[in-house]
């Protein structure tokens, strides 16, 4: 397990991967629903009771996340239909905007000026890695007014070559990384954050390999993993090829995704807070051109005959202006896959390290009825789920048929992690087809026979004393405690007043 992939940003080779390649990742909400599932069937199961070692393996699942979040939304799809018809996705033909990258390249100038020392913000009087436009007041404050100044975004400065002692080095052939300047087409990587876009600007390198011809940005991945933790940790994005999210926006994905939110009310969310700031700074600017209408400064004084004509501030997706974007839900649902992806590891060894006497596994046919189907078919005809005493996923996954065949070789898995971590071996077993599982259960999980061998001993004792059949019943019966009493219902009366006296 890598532990860095945290901080490390998702850079996908396409913006369109197809759900269907991204299959292997499950949401952490789901959980509950797999435990009512589960507890669900454990009440009308039959009780083995069935001493055991168990095993339990890593996870193996094959959810199609997509399909999964489909499930546990609330919102309907034709909502669905109408916000990616409403809100464009124009994540995947990015163009940067002129005035953005005429603010860039000033800013790319004016750091090559800053010479070999690099940026000024690294320096110690700034120790920074953002650029701030000037706060809307100051930037209306002096000079003719303007709403271009409130148009600039913030800019990510990230030249990490500037910031390790180390040689950066090519992920192909391992020679050394010279930096080629920032890159130029487009000149920043835009990033959407809660209320507004940021930007970065990032180094490019190429590999001093001449035969290799390596080139690649300051923000692969490939070069992030050569950076210390603690520099890792100040990306502040979570990328994909041409689009990206901030963290904070990335981490509220995934809480509202978990929580049921949906991804649907989600972009509605940043659809009100994007604009509510474009509008904003709109009423900022007409109420700064109402003071320079009482106060007058040298620029709203008219010179000549030429009355004073000030600019209008731009619509919200004019790409001449402020040029606001707002991410569809198909896009934040694929970067909610990604991030999955990355945690899974992490997710996967979380369950790998629980340990679990007691376990009770079931299918579930719920979720594949939810899931993409292949021809009109679907792949899979049940969940399979396992959990522990404590109601943890200690086992999940995706099988075509109910045959105990798919299940042998996770359980076998669950067990050498079992082993691994030595922990203590599962003594029971339940399950609602004591018949069908018991064979592969004795088979894969080898304490369940340990314990039965145990219990054996017992059961003969039982049997010298109720005169049952050891052969027949192996296993020892219940038995109630002594403060049940059983009576027997037979009709209607009856049962109300048992009713009644409950
Ligand atoms: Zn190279």
């Amino acid at each position: 397990m890598n532990s860095r992939q945290q901080n490390i940003p998702i850079v996908s080779s396409d913006d369109n991967i197809p759900s269907s390649s991204n299959n292997n990742n499950i949401s952490l909400s789901f959980d509950c629903n797999i435990h009512d599932r589960v507890s669900n069937s454990e009440n009308n199961s039959e009780v083995t009771v069935y001493d055991s070692t168990c095993t339990i393996g890593t996870l193996s699942r094959n959810i199609e996340v997509e399909d999964m979040h489909q499930c546990y939304n609330d919102d309907n799809s034709s909502s669905e239909a109408e916000d990616d018809k409403t809100v464009e996705d124009d994540s995947i033909d990015y163009v940067e905007a002129r005035i953005l990258t005429e603010y860039f390249e000033k800013l790319q100038n004016h750091i090559v000026k800053d010479g070999k020392q690099g940026p000024q913000e690294y320096d110690q009087k700034h120790n920074t890695f953002w650029i701030e436009p000037p706060s809307p007041f100051f930037a209306l404050y002096s000079g003719p007014a303007d709403p271009k100044k409130l148009y600039y975004p913030r800019v990510f400065l990230w030249s990490p070559h500037r910031l390790v002692t180390t040689v950066l080095k090519c992920p192909n052939c391992r020679q050394k990384l010279n930096s080629k300047g920032f890159n130029t087409n487009p000149r920043a990587h835009r990033v959407v954050d809660i209320d507004s876009c940021f930007y970065i600007m990032s180094s490019r390198y190429r590999c001093t390999n001449k035969s290799c011809k390596t080139s690649l940005n300051a923000y692969d991945n490939r070069i992030l993993e050569q950076l210390p933790l603690h520099l890792q940790a100040e990306f502040p994005a979570y990328l994909t090829h041409r689009s990206a999210v901030s963290k904070h926006l990335g981490d509220l994905l995934r809480i509202v995704m978990q929580n049921g939110m949906g991804v649907h009310r989600l972009q509605r969310a940043l659809r009100e807070f994007h604009t509510l700031r474009h509008s904003r700074l709109h009423l900022q600017y007409l109420n700064s051109l109402v003071h320079r209408q009482q106060y007058p400064t040298f620029h709203d004084i008219p010179h000549g005959s030429n009355p004073i004509i000030y600019k209008r501030f731009s619509s919200f997706k004019d790409p001449e202006g402020y040029a606001g974007y707002i991410p569809s839900t198909r896009y934040l649902r694929l970067m909610y896959t990604a991030l999955i992806d990355q945690l899974r590891p992490l997710m996967d060894k979380e369950l790998a390290i629980l340990d679990g006497i007691i376990l009770k596994g079931d299918h579930s046919f719920k979720v594949p009825k939810h899931m993409a189907k292949l021809g009109g078919l679907s792949a899979f005809t049940a969940l399979y789920t396992l959990c522990d005493e404590y109601e943890e996923i200690r086992l999940q996954l995706l099988v075509p048929t109910k045959s105990t065949t798919h299940l042998e070789a996770p359980l076998k898995e669950m067990m050498n992690s079992y082993h691994l971590y030595n922990h203590q071996q599962p003594d029971l077993f339940f399950t609602d087809n004591v018949k069908g599982d018991r064979r592969l259960l004795e088979r894969s999980l080898l304490s369940l026979k340990r314990t039965l061998h145990t219990n054996n001993n017992h059961a003969h004792n039982i049997q010298q004393s109720t005169n049952v059949d050891l052969q027949k019943h192996p296993v020892p019966f219940l038995q109630l405690p002594s403060n049940v009493s059983i009576s027997l219902i037979q009709s209607n009366d009856q049962v109300e007043q048992a009713v009644q006296a409950i």
